[in-house]
């Protein structure tokens, strides 16, 4: 049995009172989860989280990651910086990393190798557009995404990844896939992992991100391969967050 995630991604949203309000609201109320959990958040609140969150049952990281270790690149947050702030977790090739900031399956699979190279949980986002579901191209597009990361990656590194299954379309939209759409492409997503190494396959927890709510996430969650959740809207408000930590 793979223990399930559930994983909020903040994307920039937050202020220092804001994320305080936030933070104490799910501390206040999430007791022993089953279940892993984790906030993904803006880097300038790392420290932040890391004095509020530090022994609680929630872990914390980044939503992107330099490819490079060090040096003359304005802007960006090296793997190293992540895990100064006791990082576990950082998302890497979001759809609106990859939609807005040009990333291609050859810089995310770069980052993926340079969130393991500091000692992070790389959460590998993959999934389609609309008009890649509509002309019938959504397997084909996840499996290019997936096998670029792993093709990077040494047989015994895919155990320390998390997959996480977006479908564009329903970012944000309130569409969701229902669940056993998600599973069909998790369950693809599991055979390219068993692919390259069956043991690491079983354990790599695969998350369905895309308006997850707490209305849907229990049925969702309830399919063979999906092991969590990747969450945007829903966990900037601590009930909708819980309440989705407590459906996992
Ligand atoms: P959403 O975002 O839950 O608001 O759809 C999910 C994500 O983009 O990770």
């Amino acid at each position: 049995m793979r223990r399930k995630l559930i994983a909020g991604n903040w994307k920039m949203n937050g202020s220092l009172t804001a994320n305080e309000i936030l933070l104490a609201g799910i501390k206040a109320d999430i007791g022993r989860p089953d279940c892993a959990v984790a906030v993904c958040v803006p880097a300038p609140y790392l420290a932040q989280c890391q004095s509020l969150l530090n022994g609680s049952p929630v872990a914390w990281g980044g939503q992107d990651i330099s490819v490079h270790a060090s040096g003359a690149y304005t802007g960006e947050v090296a793997g190293a910086m992540l895990a100064d702030f006791r990082s576990t977790y950082v998302i890497v090739g979001h759809s609106e990393r990859r939609s807005c900031h040009g990333e291609s399956n050859e810089v995310v699979a770069r980052k993926a190798a340079s969130a393991l190279a500091s000692g992070l949980t790389p959460i590998v986002c993959v999934g389609e557009t609309l008009e890649e579901r509509e002309a019938g191209r959504t397997g084909d597009v996840v499996a290019a995404q997936l096998d670029a990361v792993l093709d990077g990656l040494q047989a015994e590194q895919i155990a320390k990844l998390v997959i996480a299954y977006e479908p564009v379309w329903a970012i944000g939209t309130g569409k969701t896939a229902t669940p056993q759409m998600a599973e069909e492409v998790h369950a693809l997503l599991r055979s390219r992992l068993i692919a390259r190494n069956p043991g690491a396959a079983e354990v790599v927890q695969i998350l369905y991100g895309g308006s997850m709510k707490p209305d849907n996430a229990a049925e969702l969650m309830a399919m063979p391969n999906i092991d969590g959740g990747l969450i945007g809207g829903a966990s900037l408000k601590a009930s909708d967050f819980l309440a989705i930590v407590r459906a996992a």
